[in-house]
């Protein structure tokens, strides 16, 4: 069928603008309808002439799934592409970090806690795990119950229970099913039990099959018993065979619109070396995981990853600039150094991050340049001496100071003497990478 508009779709609403859909008006609910992030079923006063237009048109071709409980849940799926310049990805990989069943009570503890610091702030963001997969490899189920009951009391991320015995599941969902850890696998030997066991504790469940006519085979059958909270894990034999299936399943889902694959995707890795273990989950990250569980608590390989996660979930029809005004960073006064950039998100809170390490407080003028960074702006003319005189003094940066010293950036150095001389200020040229400024200014900086 063909998509339809969000006009279209709007027509078809009962433009009551109620707010029962938890949209705030009828036509913010048709616009998220008309791109696939929610289901027609969340307006409640659709009629039935109306659910027979839209409910093929609407329905997202890959399955948003819940795992988690309040404020830590976490959305997978619900992803419309194949590329991300089709229009965009939706909802970041969920990474989750593994616990297995080996550890001795004390050091059980102290890992878990170890998982929850794994947060990190970058370009004005806070990048962070999302998961803890709780894996069974040889405790008994009552055994495995009670380790899951531990993790999941220190834990603050929602779980990921992962054992192919529903014994040992139910044994774990008994103490911590309010949660709605995910679940898994539901294979083709013991789907019935493990889907009975998802319906009794309403979480979600992996699904684990070689091929994917075994993955489309089972979610046909657990839906058919009427567990549509599914996500699906496809065994490979090596990288180079999964991202195959990986790629194959995304495009039956959202480009043929085949519905038994369509469902989030959740990828493992488990490689012992951790050079090839980074490598693996960089390549699921990019295709197309929807969760990645990894064994590893170290963050020098945790935060390479978020890092790639933050720039491929990155909206491209977005643009990523700051707003071009002065910056305070730290407790500048009349004798902080004055720095001047432009407004590429990545570049302007690289130079804060670097100010802030550096010990010193300082102002940054910050230019419009249409979200390119100092070489590209510079490049494309948008980036003049002319240009530089005219920010700093709109905003009034040489004003908040006693001194007349300007730094630019090192990359654009040639620009110094058409800035000294319109500006009329003594003009420094900074270091052409942010990561050297400390240093830079310990050595350089007197007001
Ligand atoms: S619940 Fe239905 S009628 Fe109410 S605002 Fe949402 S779309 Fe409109």
């Amino acid at each position: 069928m063909t998509d339809l508009s969000a006009m279209d779709i709007y027509q078809e609403l009962p433009q009551t603008d109620c707010g029962d859909c938890n949209f705030p008006t009828c036509m913010a609910f048709a616009m998220q309808l008309a791109s696939k992030q929610v289901s027609l079923d969340q307006c409640p006063h659709v009629s039935e002439e109306a659910e027979e237009t839209l409910a093929a048109s609407s329905a997202p071709p890959m399955k948003i799934v819940t795992i988690g409980n309040g404020n830590s849940e976490v959305e997978v799926g619900g992803e419309t592409v194949q590329y991300r310049h089709e229009e965009k990805f939706y909802r970041p990989t969920a990474v989750a970090v593994e616990i297995d069943d080996s550890h001795e009570d004390s050091e059980l503890v102290e890992n878990v806690r170890r998982a929850n610091d794994l947060q990190f702030e970058r370009v004005g963001e806070t990048i962070d795990v999302n998961l803890l997969t709780v894996k069974n490899d040889q405790l008994e189920p009552d055994k495995y119950g009670e380790l899951v009951g531990k993790v999941g009391k220190e834990s603050r991320f929602p779980l990921y229970l992962q054992s192919r015995d529903p014994e040992a599941i139910e044994e774990g969902l008994k103490r911590v099913s309010e949660g709605k850890p995910l679940i898994g696998y539901a294979t083709g030997d013991n789907w019935k039990e493990m889907t009975k066991v998802a319906e009794e504790y309403e979480c979600p469940l992996a699904v684990s099959g070689d091929e994917l006519s075994d993955l489309a085979d089972l979610t046909d059958k657990i839906s058919g018993e009427g567990h549509e909270d599914l996500v699906l894990a496809p065994n490979a034999e090596g990288m180079r065979d999964y991202l195959e299936k990986s790629t194959k399943l995304r495009r039956l889902a959202v480009e043929e619109g085949f519905s038994p694959l369509g469902y989030p995707v959740v990828a493992h890795v488990d490689s012992g070396d951790p050079f090839q273990k980074l490598a693996e989950a960089t390549s699921h990250v990019l295709k197309y995981a929807s969760i990645l569980s990894i064994n590893t608590l170290d963050s020098w390989q945790i935060l390479p990853l978020l890092t790639v996660r933050q720039h491929i979930f990155i909206d491209p029809q977005v643009q990523n600039s700051v707003e071009a005004k002065l910056y305070e960073v730290g407790d500048p006064g009349p004798d902080s150094p004055v720095l001047f950039t432009t407004n590429f998100q990545l570049t302007y809170y690289s130079l804060e991050g670097e100010v802030d390490d550096s010990g010193f407080s300082a102002y940054i003028s910050v230019m419009d340049t249409d979200g390119l960074g100092v070489l590209n702006a510079y490049a494309d003319d948008q980036l003049t001496g002319e240009g530089i005189v005219e920010t700093v003094r709109e905003q009034g940066a040489m004003d908040k100071v006693d001194h007349n010293k300007l730094i630019i950036p090192g990359l654009v150095g040639m620009l110094r003497m058409t800035v000294q001389e319109e500006g009329g200020w003594d003009v420094i040229v900074g270091p052409e990478d942010a990561a050297t400024l400390p240093r830079f200014l310990r050595q350089e900086w007197e007001a």
